[in-house]
């Protein structure tokens, strides 16, 4: 099976989903793409762009290694940090990637029942499942999200593995040492869900004839009106509800 891991930044699958890309390269064909280049991902304002771009382009190799994926299995897109939008130019050439590609699986942001709002990871998120929405039933690949608050595939985490690889992401550190420390709590709780691991790394696999009819939890909609920040959530496709 073709397998494409997608992120918005470097970083992002080792955070959350490195035990799926180890156990999955080892008998599938993998593929790691970053659509950005994470240039921005600094508070120092004298490293943001070019340079850090490229150390955080082998961040990311170092990291896929740790799972056994090879360096030219490691792909950037050159999408803007913190530019992923949900716009008809970025959705027509990651539109003509997926049916290019044929990729029988794809792992991709939470892109509304989430527990990170970062917007270009909603946006990501969204624009592969409005793309996959639109093939055909039959060629479709299987759309799996992760950190999503609604998880149903769980598999056993192995902790050291797991560190190694987020540690790969140094010019990170300071979410690095978040997520660390977050980890094992959130580990435990997909772990508690799967009813049958202790700490376990969870997607969501998207059950395409039901996905609109899953709810966002009510405490959501209280924060994000708090917040401001309702429209990010709004689904891009909602006139077109009908049809999918
Ligand atoms: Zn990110």
């Amino acid at each position: 099976m073709k397998i494409l891991f997608i992120s918005a930044h470097p970083d992002d699958l080792e955070l959350c989903i490195g035990e799926f890309i180890y156990r999955l390269n080892k008998i599938h064909d993998i593929l790691i793409v970053s659509a950005t280049r994470g240039e921005w991902g600094t508070v120092n304002n004298k490293l943001k762009g070019k340079w850090l771009a490229k150390i955080r382009e082998n961040e990311l190799k170092d990291a896929a290694s740790v799972h056994g994926v090879e360096s030219k299995k490691v792909k950037f897109f050159n999408y803007v940090d913190g530019g992923i939008k949900f716009q008809n130019q970025i959705i027509n050439e990651l539109n003509t990637f997926i049916i290019e590609n044929k990729f029988d699986a794809i792992f991709a942001p939470e892109y509304y029942y989430t527990y990170y709002f970062h917007p270009d990871h909603m946006n990501l998120g969204k624009i592969f499942l409005y793309n996959i929405f639109k093939l055909n039933k039959h060629s479709r690949p299987r759309l799996f999200f992760y950190h999503s608050i609604y998880n149903n595939r769980f598999i056993r985490v192995n902790m050291r593995r797991t560190q190694k690889a987020i540690m790969k992401h140094k010019t990170q550190i300071l979410i690095i040492g978040f997520f660390i420390a977050l980890r094992p709590i959130i580990d435990l709780l997909n772990g508690i869900r799967s009813k049958k691991l202790l700490f376990a790394e969870a997607v969501r696999e998207v059950d395409f004839e039901n996905e609109l009819q899953l709810k966002l939890p009510f405490i959501y909609k209280i924060i994000f009106n708090a917040l401001k920040i309702g429209k990010i959530f709004e689904r891009p496709w909602a006139a077109e509800e009908d049809q999918l």
